[in-house]
């Protein structure tokens, strides 16, 4: 049987002999005719068309199914090891009764075979080591040249509720289009990261390096921006924002603010005050909390004023007669910057995030609800439940408290752990987010 490699293989039984590679030949050697004595050659498009579909189908040990990914075996080294999503699997019947699983597959490219094709500007550090970039190049492969199926995370950096996974695990973020004929990479690497362009690796190989280096670059100040090795091991702080969700490096927002703002700027509002007040749902500032992210008098009298704790400002903002209700944890959470940072185990890929989103939403489910108008819709219910014409009242109650998010109730004990075991990443500087730019810094 002869299959060809990727970067070479065009659709559907149509490959592209011309371009053929050290790698096609290495897979031919292995999946050459000799290796093949019962003939399963690919079948041509009018077979594939005509063979039996399956949802699953058992190859060797292994059960594959549509939709999962699989290692692909080949004579490239193990750090190259070839993967593919399965798209589809068809059988063909033999002359001999012997059924052969075939799939169509798309495959994924390593950041070598990416490399390979030469595309313009693209950094040759761009791309973590277990990283795979998902290509429309799709080829027909027997499943006796399935290894085992694995796993390739989805990467969604903007999402609040990233993958997690760790330094074993295989991972994407970007697409190749037109694989085969002038390839192009969506997002280009780092096109959303930061202000510098450069992409964040979780699991960088050289950490001991990248780390000292860093040091190093803090010890700089002013001159010249962070370089790419400094920037492996630095913090990242997330603008939670919908329509920014970007995350930008500690030391690049650093450089930049001693650069363009040499000045230090008093708020009104703790830092805290004013990262808990950054909706993750909202383009604005939670209403209530906004007036804490002025910036007072830059050094005048009052600067040195004592700022309400953030107890305080919510108390406030809830008025009078109300309990706040929330575990002292939960709100330490909600006000402590989103960030994430290399070669910190599971802390890696997502960092805080989902911990500090659901926190802020919950605080602000508090601040929000409309409790006047839930107790005159209760006062109007009837006592008992038997008239059929009651049935509205209590189903505008229901829909009151399900847009209040009312349903919810947060639990203390899984806070307290939480606040402990994030309290080590809570201590980062004061920063801005520099893609939200506008009336009110937008703390980060
Ligand atoms: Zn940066
Ligand atoms: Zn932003």
């Amino acid at each position: 049987m002869v299959i060809t490699h990727p970067q070479k293989s065009s659709r559907l039984g149509m490959p592209k002999k011309s371009k053929k590679s050290k790698k096609t030949a290495a897979l031919e050697s292995y999946f050459g005719p000799e290796a093949d004595p019962e003939g399963n050659m690919r079948p041509e498009k009018a077979e594939w068309d005509s063979m039996e579909a399956f949802r699953t189908l058992r190859a060797s040990r292994h059960v594959y199914h549509k939709g999962c990914d699989v290692s692909v075996r080949s004579s490239d080294s193990p750090e190259n090891v070839w993967i593919a999503m399965v798209l589809s699997i068809r059988r063909r019947k033999t002359p001999l009764g012997i059924p052969l699983g075939w799939a169509q597959v798309q495959w994924y490219y390593s950041p070598r075979d990416v490399q390979a094709l030469s595309i313009e500007g693209l950094p040759n550090d761009c791309f973590s080591s277990r990283e795979r970039v998902l290509s429309d190049a799709i080829d027909l492969v027997p499943l006796t040249s399935f290894k085992s199926p694995v796993k390739v995370y989805k990467f969604n950096e903007e999402d609040w509720q990233p993958a997690e996974f760790d330094e074993k695990s295989y991972f994407h973020r970007y697409s190749l289009k037109d694989a085969l004929d002038s390839p192009k990479l969506a997002p280009f690497p780092g096109q959303f990261s930061c202000i510098c362009g450069t992409p964040y690796d979780p699991f960088p190989q050289d950490m001991d390096f990248a780390e000292a280096a860093l040091d190093a670059c803090r010890q700089r100040r002013g001159g010249t921006a962070p370089s790419r090795v400094e920037l492996k091991a630095d913090y990242m702080h997330y603008c939670p924002r919908p329509k920014c969700s970007r995350w930008f490096h500690e030391t690049c927002l650093l450089h930049r603010t001693e650069m363009r703002h040499p000045e230090h700027t008093d708020f009104v509002g703790s830092l805290a005050v004013r990262r808990l007040a950054v909706d993750p749902d909202a383009s604005f500032h939670h209403p209530k909390l906004a007036r804490f992210t002025y910036e007072k008098p830059a050094r005048g009298k009052n600067a040195s004023v004592g700022e309400p704790s953030t107890r305080d400002v919510l108390a406030a903002a809830l008025g009078p007669d109300r309990e706040l209700g929330l575990p002292e944890s939960l709100i330490a959470i909600a006000a402590m910057p989103i960030v994430r940072r290399a070669g910190q185990g599971t802390f890696s890929t997502a960092g805080n995030v989902r911990d500090v989103v659901v926190a802020r939403r919950l605080v602000y489910q508090t601040l929000d609800v409309r409790l006047a108008e839930l107790e005159r819709l209760i006062r109007s219910l009837p006592e008992s439940w038997d008239a059929a014409s009651d049935a509205l009242t209590y189903y505008r109650v229901w829909q009151f408290l399900g847009t209040q998010g009312m349903l919810a109730s947060p639990r203390a004990a899984y806070w307290d752990r939480r606040v402990e075991e994030l309290a080590v990443h809570a201590e980062r500087p004061e920063l801005h987010c520099p893609n939200c730019e506008g009336e009110f810094p937008v703390a980060i």
